[in-house]
């Protein structure tokens, strides 16, 4: 077994009431790990694989994957590990997954899709995590991206269990997931919601383009809408419901993540404190009342007034 690093004294994340809302980071390779578990993370809550492989034009072999997840597995010793798949395309295109020739990449082959269509990467992907899996103490939770619908979820949690990976989720960042969370959540272990992509695909604006950029925000009363449709299927099935998109970074947005049924943030490490604090100044009960405000707005501005207002009063 591979040693752990020295971490920080871990301080669980709660609301004023005690309500647990686990603080996670995103990572993207091992030294990130060891920053994350140093500033005091309760686990992972989404390693972008795909990082690690940006400039790879082939493939990257078993041997090699187990060595990069085992290294930043190694950091987090009886902890949470949230490891997406490879979530290839649009914003992330990988030479070896990747079709060179789409008109709409965001709107194209890639995430799970593309996985399905060559299923041996995955595969070999689950192998490597499987095998880091038994070299370390972390729990690994693994991921799909862009998942659609339970069918795909299905397919991906059966493959998973295949080798021995018992936690499999889904991440519902495509307004379809959202809207058949009760049916992904039949099929998944927990689910993580990725606001960066759930915003861009409700709003129809391109997280990339400059010039829609105002569209790409997290507040926006339909994204929040999806997001309690998501907590509500997770309290019925009493699984977990993570945010590791942006949003999850956000004071304020955190504690209406939490208010619509989110149990577990996941973001940049710089961001714990901040998030902590926020939310050790509500009961769930008030996190869920200032919910309620910000679903009912006009606009994404108009979400965020009314919470700055509610908190505001509240003193
Ligand atoms: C997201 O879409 O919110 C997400 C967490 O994934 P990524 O930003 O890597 O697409
Ligand atoms: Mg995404």
């Amino acid at each position: 077994r591979v040693a752990a690093m020295k971490a920080a004294p871990v301080e669980p994340g709660e609301l004023a009431d005690g309500t647990p809302v686990q603080i996670l980071a995103n990572i993207g390779k091992p030294a990130d790990a060891e920053r994350a578990a140093a500033l005091g993370a309760e686990g992972v809550g989404l390693f972008r694989t795909e990082f690690l492989f940006l400039d790879s034009d082939t493939a990257p072999t078993v041997e090699k994957q187990t060595a990069d997840y085992t290294a930043a597995l190694a950091h987090f010793p009886g902890k949470k590990v949230v490891v997406r798949v490879l979530d290839a395309g649009a914003d992330k295109p990988l030479a070896f997954l990747t079709e060179a020739d789409e008109p709409n990449p965001a709107l194209g082959l890639r995430g799970i899709r593309v996985l399905m269509k060559k299923e041996q990467i995955l595969r070999d992907q689950l192998q490597a995590l499987a095998n880091a899996q038994a070299a370390t103490e972390a729990k690994v939770w693994v991921m799909a991206p862009m998942v659609s619908d339970a069918h795909e979820s299905e397919h991906f949690t059966s493959l998973a269990r295949e080798y021995g990976l018992m936690t499999a989720g889904s991440m519902i960042e495509v307004p379809s997931a959202a809207l058949l969370a009760e049916q992904i959540l039949e099929t998944s272990d927990f689910v993580s919601v990725g606001t960066n992509d759930l915003t861009q695909y409700t709003l129809a604006a391109d997280r990339l383009l400059g010039s829609v950029a105002a569209f790409q925000d997290p507040w926006h009363p339909a994204v929040l809408r999806l997001i309690e449709r998501i907590g509500d299927a997770g309290e019925h099935h009493q699984k977990n419901v993570g945010v590791c998109g942006e949003a999850a970074a956000d004071p304020n947005l955190a504690i209406v993540l939490v208010g619509l049924g989110v149990r577990s943030l996941s973001m940049a490490p710089p961001a714990f404190v901040e998030v902590r604090a926020a939310l050790k100044r509500v009961t769930l009960e008030q996190a869920k009342e200032i919910a309620h405000l910000a679903i009912f707005a006009k606009s994404a501005e108009g979400a965020k007034g009314r919470v700055v207002d509610a908190l505001a009063t509240r003193g």
